[in-house]
């Protein structure tokens, strides 16, 4: 069995930045990748000119399948429905349906109080999309339980989520227990597991605090070992990614979705690492 390989990347703030990243694209258009999503902020009122400016860019300039992440827990029905116009229009039909982070300083409007009222809402009006959902392997911050997270879970395949991607995570066994859970759950879609390389210190320690992820033992050592030895740390982290990767191919996961953070070097090393395990949907050349 083969794994797909596709690749995340986020808008950056500035021209400059999107022009770098335009070029990081085209580095990761040759890994021919069998997608490449978009995030999208939840927090920018201008989704145009962000998020769907760079998918619009992937799928029509690099004709690579790209995704559109959706946030829509500060959206209206009829920004919804114009977005899914405008992505209609540019061939774009693979959509990251999400609820996004409520922010403490904004409430949010009521039109998708969860990410499955988003996917119900655009099976309904535009069933031509393809809507992939998130999971948490270790259980999204806000859930009681791993039962109820998975309820949930349930509820958004029931609605007509067709593929899952997870959260990050550098503990593959939580990853297989998760995907037990979903299996005794009836949920059946693919589930892509995110892997996010970690290539310095700050990165690691940002993460720790803003997801819910735990550092195996294995990974926390490599932290401390090289903490004053950057390039070292990076190549363990290289090499702790492409471990992780070669084991869930091992396994055979459905995809690995890797965190590039818009490092087209660090999407390559792995790719190059990893192309043969992974095996047939990596073309080479
Ligand atoms: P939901 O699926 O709605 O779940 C949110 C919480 O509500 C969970 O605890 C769930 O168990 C609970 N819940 C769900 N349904 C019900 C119900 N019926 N009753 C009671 N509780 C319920 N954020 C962005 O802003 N932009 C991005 O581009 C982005 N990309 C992401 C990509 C991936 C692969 C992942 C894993 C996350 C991404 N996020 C992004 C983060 C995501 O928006 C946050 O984790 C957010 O807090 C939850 O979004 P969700 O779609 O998973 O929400």
């Amino acid at each position: 069995m083969t794994s797909t390989l596709s690749f995340e990347v986020f808008p950056p703030n500035t021209q400059i930045g999107t022009s770098k990243l335009f070029k990081t694209l085209k580095e990761l258009q040759q890994l021919k990748p069998d997608f490449i999503s978009v995030t999208c902020s939840n927090n920018r009122q201008t989704i145009e000119e962000t998020t769907l400016k760079v998918a619009d860019y992937i799928h029509n300039q690099l004709q690579v399948p790209t995704i559109a992440h959706l946030p829509a827990a500060y959206l209206q029905k009829e920004q919804v429905a114009a977005l899914l116009q405008q992505l209609d229009q540019s061939g774009i039909h693979q959509i990251l349906a999400l609820r996004g982070d409520i922010l403490p300083e904004q409430t949010p409007k009521e039109d998708f109080v969860y990410a499955s009222d988003l996917i119900a809402y655009i099976k309904n009006i535009a069933p031509q999309f393809h809507v992939s959902g998130a999971c948490y392997p270790e259980i999204h911050p806000e859930s009681a339980n791993r039962v109820t997270d998975i309820k949930h879970l349930q509820q958004k395949v029931t609605v007509g989520c067709e593929q899952l991607i997870t959260q990050l995570f550098f503990d593959n066994d939580l990853f297989y227990q998760f995907q037990e859970s979903c299996y005794l759950a009836d949920i059946k879609v693919p589930i892509l597991a995110g892997i996010m390389p970690v290539v310095n210190r700050k990165q690691a320690l940002r993460l720790v605090k803003t997801t819910n992820t735990k550092l195996p033992r294995k990974f926390l050592a490599i932290l401390e070992k090289y903490e004053h030895d950057p390039v070292a740390l990076k190549e363990a982290g290289l090499a702790y990614a492409i471990d992780q990767i070669i084991d869930l191919a091992t396994q055979d996961v459905a995809g690995i979705h890797l965190y590039t953070m818009n490092n087209a070097e660090v999407a390559k090393h792995i790719w190059h690492h990893t192309k043969n395990v992974l095996n047939g949907q990596v073309k080479v050349g």
